[in-house]
Formats: structure tokens, sequence, C-alpha cells
């Protein structure tokens, strides 16, 4: 990796995809280009001259996406620029450009109907949208993209905090709860290392924490397949994955200290976790138990207009937790190698009634539980429909565990990276918003958010789910932090 000049390297991520998918059988990666380096800002003219290159002086109209939030940077000869200001100067020579911001009323902007809704009235006739921002922004063009067809985007990419600039999929906020939907994918990703350094290092360090996800989330996708109930697992993605987490713990420290070479090299593995999701066809890849825990969080932050959490930072923590469920997962099928599913852990009235106690308290309308149950029954159904195959699973164990703990690293290592890269690794660590209650309450309910099948599901169906065996969860994640603490 090196600074002072662009990194175009889709070319080695094209190779490395086509060896680990000879059939050709994952989703191709729409992402035409990618420019993660030094000073490469003002290369956001050719990306939309690549994007959209019929036109010639001022007759291109370019619609430039943002928040009300000013991002700087300070540029290598020592200048403090405002990032939207100079995207916009830099644009304007050849092209007619209009800057359209985003507001919902709220100190951050979310990702709701009424956002979208005004984003696409915003670029409706443009030629490009050109996204500049976090997250939020970078899901709004693409779902503004996907309602009006043939539009290019290309994204800013102002921290690196999280991964879904370069996939084909946007978060957006659907009755207070978080779901992903499918939008297009971006046609250019510019990361500016000088405008990513410049961002908080919090959001940088939670970045980090969003990157674990990729020690434990494979290993519930390919579990959800094993047992049938989502078969959309393929190994391309993880070998993708494999290959940009080498090294990345080196970077742990450098993050946290905003240091610009490791916060690049941070950027880059992020842009490629979008690209591993993308071509997967599903974000299971990457977001499993540890995804869950974090959606909680936001659901339960946004009933109560409390400001919602680093993502990446919540993810963090979960993934140290969702390790643990793996490691008592394996310890006690090992302990008890004829464990069956528990056929009253299927009854839907039962589960029906958890899905409100769990929801209810934070909305009493109900509309929250309704559609969490909406998802869950459905989950429940598919095991339901799956049972022999679960069982067979569970009798032939010991031929699958292997290949499961190989994707999961142990608890105390994702927590010791957590650590050295400056980024909460308890969920406790995450604010004022979060203490130990909230807590418990994420990590006990998490499965019963939405259809995805994790570890949570075939602990839940083994009854080993009840407060006493989060009880033990929280204690192997005590003992994990010491551990990594005490460098073990
Ligand atoms: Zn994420």
């Amino acid at each position: 990796m090196t600074t002072g000049s662009a990194l175009t390297g889709l070319d080695s991520v094209r190779a490395l995809l086509a060896e680990a998918d000879p059939k050709g059988s994952l989703v191709p990666c729409g992402l035409q280009e990618l420019i993660v380096g030094s000073d490469v800002l003002g290369r956001v003219a050719d990306a939309v001259t690549s994007v959209s290159p019929a036109f010639a002086g001022d007759s291109r109209r370019v619609v430039v996406l943002v928040d009300e939030t000013p991002i700087l940077r300070r540029s290598p000869d020592g200048l403090t620029q405002d990032v939207k200001d100079e995207v916009v100067r830099v644009l304007s020579a050849e092209s007619d450009v209009h800057r359209a911001v985003l507001s919902d009323g709220h100190p951050e902007l979310h990702v709701t109907a009424s956002v979208v809704d005004d984003a696409c009235a915003a670029c409706q006739g443009a030629d490009v949208i050109v996204a500049v921002g976090g997250g939020t922004i970078s899901d709004i063009a693409k779902l503004a993209a996907a309602a009006l067809p043939g539009m290019p985007v290309v994204t800013v990419m102002t921290a690196a905090s999280v991964d879904g600039y370069s996939d084909n999929v946007s978060v957006t906020l659907k009755d207070g709860v978080k779901r992903t939907v499918p939008s297009v994918w971006p046609d250019v990703v510019l990361a500016d290392a000088e405008t990513v350094a410049g961002a908080p290092s919090r959001m940088n360090r939670a970045g980090y924490g969003e990157m674990t996800s990729m020690y434990v989330a494979p290993a519930d996708w390919r579990l959800a397949a094993l047992v049938e109930v989502d078969m959309s697992f393929h190994p391309g993605p993880v070998v993708l994955l494999d290959a940009l987490g080498a090294g990345l713990d080196e970077s742990a420290p450098g993050i946290g200290d905003g240091d610009p070479e490791a916060v690049q090299r941070l950027t880059w593995a992020l842009t490629l976790r979008g690209i591993a999701t993308g071509v997967a066809g599903s974000t299971a890849c990457l977001s499993g138990v540890e995804h869950l825990v974090s959606h909680m969080l936001d659901l339960r932050a946004a009933q109560l207009h409390l400001p919602t959490g680093l993502h990446g930072e919540q993810v963090g923590a979960g993934s140290v937790i969702a390790a643990c469920a793996w490691e008592m997962l394996h310890e006690r099928l090992a302990a008890a190698p004829a464990s069956r599913v528990v056929p009253a852990t299927l009854d839907p009235d039962a589960a029906e009634e958890l899905v409100h106690a769990a929801f209810d308290p934070l909305d009493r309308t109900g509309r929250i539980s309704h559609e969490c149950w909406r998802d869950y029954s459905r989950k429940l159904t598919r095991i339901t429909e799956r049972l022999p195959r679960v069982n067979e699973v569970l009798a032939g164990w010991s031929g699958h565990a292997g290949e499961l703990q190989a994707m999961v690293r142990p608890s105390h290592v994702i927590a010791r990276g957590l650590a050295s890269a400056g980024t909460p690794v308890v969920l406790e660590d995450l604010g004022p918003d979060v203490d130990a209650s909230t807590a418990r309450w994420a990590v006990q309910n998490c499965g019963l958010m939405r259809d995805r099948f994790t570890v949570v599901d075939l602990l839940t169906v083994l009854d080993w789910w009840q407060p006493a065996d989060v009880d033990e969860v929280e204690a192997r994640v005590n003992d994990a932090v010491a551990r990594a603490g005490a460098g073990a």
C-alpha cells in the first residue's frame, strides 16, 4: 500500500473472484472503479466524465447530494478545505452542478422514505449523482438512483466507518426498524486519504469494529446453508474476505492513532467488504449475530429518541459476543453429541409471545412487534420445514465443527484487536445510552428481530438461549476481555 498515488485495484479483486468462482455463479460486480489514495479528491471530475462521457461544456447536469454536516480536509500543502465546496468547485469546471442538501429535521440524517423521496426529486433530470458523505448519504444516493433507472452514481467517502459504500444494497428505516433493501451499485467509489483521515477518529476506529464482523458472520452464513434455512452461501466472498483480512491487525493501533496509512488501509478493506457483500447477493456473508445486536440497539435508540450509536462500534462489541456464542455452542455439542432440536422451541404461539415481550415495552402500538414477528415467523416456519435436516446436521456435528470453527476467530483475539484500535470491546463501553440491562436485552432477543439464521437460532432451538445461557455468554465475554488484556 502506497500513499501519494491512487490505488485502483479492482483488477486484483476481479482476479481473486474469478479464481474463487470459476462457474461465475456470483452476482457480477457492478462497481466500475475504486479510487483510494492520497490527494485524489480532484479525480472526482474524471470519475464523473467516465460515467457520463457524452457531454462537453456545461451541458452535463450533476447533482451533489450531501447532508448538513460540514466536512473538512487538510490538503497535502496544508490548506484546510471544505470537502463539499471543493467537490462542487472541481465539478463546476465542466458541468452544471446543483448541490442538494438533505435534512429530516434531526441532528443526524436517517434513510427514511421521505428523505429518499426528497433525494429523488432533487436528482430528477440529472445526468450523474455525486454523493459526498458517510454511509447514510451513500445509501440514499443508491436508492435515488434505483428509482431513476440508468442514473450513474459517484460516491465520495468521507469516513471509513462502515462498509456499505461499495455494494448494491441500502439500509433503510422502515416502521422504526432497520432493513436492508436492494438498491444499485455505485459506478465509482472515491476515498481521498486526507478527507477520510480528517473524519473524527472515533468514526474510523468504529470502522475497525465493523471489520471484525468478518471474523464471525461468515460462519453464521455457512451454518444457515448447512441446515438449509438460507442457501445463499458461496465460498467466493469468504476467500475475498480472507485475503483482505490479512495484515489488518497490524494496522489496528494506527487506526486508533489516526495514522493516515493505517486509515487508508482500513478504507481499502472496507470497500472490498462492500464488494464481497454485493457479489454474494446477500448481506449475510458479513452480517450475523453481531449486526443483529447492533440493529437491536438502533431500534431501541430510535424508539426512545436517543442518538443512534456508531454502527461499527456496536458491531465490534457484537462480534465478541457472537464469537462467545459460537464457543459455547461448540463446547456444548462436543460434550453432548446426541443433542437434538427441542420441539417446544418451535411453537409459534410461544415464539410470538417472546417477540411481544421483547418489543412491546419499546412500542405500545405493537408496530415493531408486528414487523419483527412477520420476519421471525418466516424463519421459524423455515426451520420447522427443515427440522429433519437440522437434526441431521446436529447428529453429524463433528463433521462440520472444524469448518465452522475455522471461520470464527477466538473471542479474546477479536477483543484484543478492538482494544488496540481504541474502539469499544463490550456493549457497556458504547456510552451512557447502553447500560447493562439494555445490553442484556439486545443480546437475549437479537434472534427475534428478523429472518436471518445465525448461531443464536441454533442455540435457541436446542433450548440453549434461556436467560441462564445468555448469562454464560456474558461471562465468556468478560473472560475474553480479561484474556485480551492479559495478552493471552
Ligand atoms: Zn455493518
